[in-house]
């Protein structure tokens, strides 16, 4: 993306303080995990009972829009476990032998979070099967007619992998995840609530009515919702006295231009240019991102998701239907 809006769901990588933060707010256990009470539910058990058995959990698929809490829960699964934490994501693992000299690093128990596992690479794909599986390793030494595999014992390790998209993951490989959780859209009173935790633990002063208000704007995303905050806070400090009341958090909004429900100056474009273009006829996707100038993969992840849970656009077979409730929404505007 080349533009960093506020409402993006992305990690902003150049931002260094918003990566300090992402790690500062991130909740370290069940308790201050706030929303998503059935994946905890179904999760607390699944521990309980690998603990019970003193067996590594089995592994997990977390699946859902970004800046949900994917990475967060896989810390605190990791955290409620006892269990070591490692890292990594789909496209850093370029080739079957960056995976083996991962897998043959783990300890017993220890748990390998990777994050985008749609993006890896057939050839590692086909490595993490057996890995997974029976916590062998297969590999190859030397080349031509000398070559001869050899397979290695792994210690027993949880791999828990994060996807926005469960359709781009082989059959196979899904598979062999045997809990697959989707991450569900926060209401607004669950990211009101960890707007109040964020905020306590910055120690910005907020009255309740502003993370109300930061809430409904939030496009019910943890990620969005710490943004926001941070924004607001700036906000508060250079033309308040740093309390974060309605007045500074509706002139902060103002500012970001990001209305009611959470959309900013690049979403409503995206849904006039389509209404002005197509009317209420469906549009493919590859249409949209020609208009936007973004990725498919951007609009899949990032714009579409939300629209979609607010209800302003329908995907049907023949593309992507603007709905009449984000005309009356845009009319008002
Ligand atoms: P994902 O991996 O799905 O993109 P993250 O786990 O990185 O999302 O979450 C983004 C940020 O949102 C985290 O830094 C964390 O501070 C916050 N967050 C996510 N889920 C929660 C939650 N349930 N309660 C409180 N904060 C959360």
């Amino acid at each position: 993306m080349t533009i960093e809006r506020i409402v993006d769901t992305s990690v902003h990588d150049k931002d260094a303080d918003e990566q300090v933060i992402e790690v500062t707010l991130r909740p370290q256990n069940f308790d201050d995990y706030i929303g998503q009470e059935r994946l905890k539910k179904n999760l607390r058990l699944a521990i309980d009972a690998a603990k019970k058995r003193g067996e590594p959990m089995d592994h997990v698929l977390l699946y859902g829009p970004p800046g949900l809490g994917k990475t967060t829960m896989a810390n605190v699964i990791a955290n409620e476990m006892g269990a070591g934490f490692r890292v990594t994501s789909g496209p850093a693992i370029e080739r079957a032998g960056d995976l083996a000299s991962i897998l043959t690093n783990l300890q017993d128990g220890d748990i390998l979070f990777i994050d985008e596992i749609h993006r890896l690479s057939r050839a590692v794909e086909e490595v993490l099967y057996s890995a997974m599986e029976d916590f062998k390793l297969d590999i190859v030494i030397g080349k031509g007619p000398a070559a001869r595999s050899i397979r290695l014992d792994l210690p027993k390790f949880t791999i828990i992998g994060a996807t926005t998209r469960t359709g781009s993951l082989a059959a196979p490989l899904r598979d062999r995840f045997g809990h697959i959780h989707r991450l569900e859209f926060y209401t607004p009173g669950e990211i009101a609530s960890i707007i109040t935790r964020a905020a306590g633990i910055l120690e910005a002063p907020i009255k309740p009515e502003s993370a109300d208000l930061l809430s409904t704007r939030a496009r019910l995303t943890p990620r969005i919702a710490n943004r926001l905050l941070k924004r607001v806070r700036d906000y508060a400090d250079v033309n308040g006295d740093g309390i974060i009341d309605t007045v500074m958090t509706t002139r902060a909004l103002e500012l970001m231009e990001v209305d009611e429900l959470g959309l900013d100056p690049a979403d409503r474009q995206l849904l006039s240019t389509l209404l002005e273009n197509y009317g209420d006829r469906p549009v493919g996707l590859t249409t949209i991102a020609a208009l936007t100038g973004d990725e498919v993969t951007t609009i899949e992840d990032f714009y579409e998701p939300y629209l979609m849970q607010i209800g302003f656009i329908e995907r049907t077979p023949r593309g992507r239907i603007v709905t009449h409730k984000a005309k009356k929404h845009l009319d008002k505007q």
